[in-house]
């Protein structure tokens, strides 16, 4: 993995500036793919989609912010020690060694949301779209099912009452939709106990899924609704 240059982002709230990493060059050697979809890249780490603002504390689409800039990411200036910067909005660029503008090299990094913050973000009415909602929803799930990524004991399934209303929202939202929905609902399914509609849900996944539809009816059969890897 390469890093790239930091990009400087504006909130869209209140314009607060914020480093959002980039990647030059990343690699999928060692990812881990888990039976609810979610799969981790441990040389390719994923920038956020939704964020909460440092300083004005409203949860915001990364993709809603201004883009202001980018800068050399931290502990990786040259020698000299000021950062490179290039302003997206200007076409006149600083010389050479110019310190970059106010705020730049202490804006912080975005964070990740974890799964209170993608609940916040469903009920702050951030999904504008059915695609948005189901988003939020599939990353909630994950987060919340983070907590059993390093487990070896079982229970890892969602137990909460807002973990388990958001799985059977996602089942209604997913209903009738393409291989990769059709995988996530029987997950949903099964991860709830519903092992009868889980199998059901299954029936029509084509060939290319056959690895993932073995893991799912096998893990079904067995009553399991534990959180598993599904390869790695
Ligand atoms: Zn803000």
């Amino acid at each position: 993995m390469i890093p790239g240059p930091d990009l400087i982002l504006g909130c869209p709230h209140c314009g607060a500036l914020s480093r959002l990493f980039t990647l030059a060059s990343s690699e999928a050697e060692g990812a881990i793919s888990w039976t609810d979809g979610y799969q981790q890249f441990p040389h390719a780490p994923r920038q956020p989609n939704v964020v909460r603002c440092h300083a004005c504390s409203q949860l915001h689409w990364v993709a809603e912010c201004k883009e202001i800039g980018m800068i050399d990411p931290v502990g990786m200036e040259p020698e000299g020690g000021v950062p490179r910067f290039a302003l997206f909005e200007k076409p006149e660029q600083a010389e050479p060694g110019a310190p970059p503008p106010d705020g730049w090299v202490n804006a912080p990094h975005m964070q990740s949301l974890d799964e209170a913050g993608y609940f916040a973000a469903l009920s702050g009415g951030l999904a504008k779209t059915p695609e948005q909602e189901v988003e939020l929803r599939v990353h909630a799930w994950w987060r919340g099912n983070d907590r059993f990524r390093k487990l070896e004991s079982s229970g890892r399934y969602p137990t909460s009452n807002e973990a388990i209303e958001n799985l059977e929202r996602l089942i209604v939202m997913m209903e009738g939709g393409d291989h990769e929905f059709v995988l996530f609902r029987a997950e949903a399914l099964r991860q709830l106990g519903r092992f009868e509609e889980a199998e059901e849900a299954l029936y029509g996944l084509c060939s290319d899924y056959a690895l993932a539809r073995e893991k799912a009816n096998e893990l079904i059969n067995a009553k399991s609704r534990d959180l598993e890897v599904l390869f790695a």
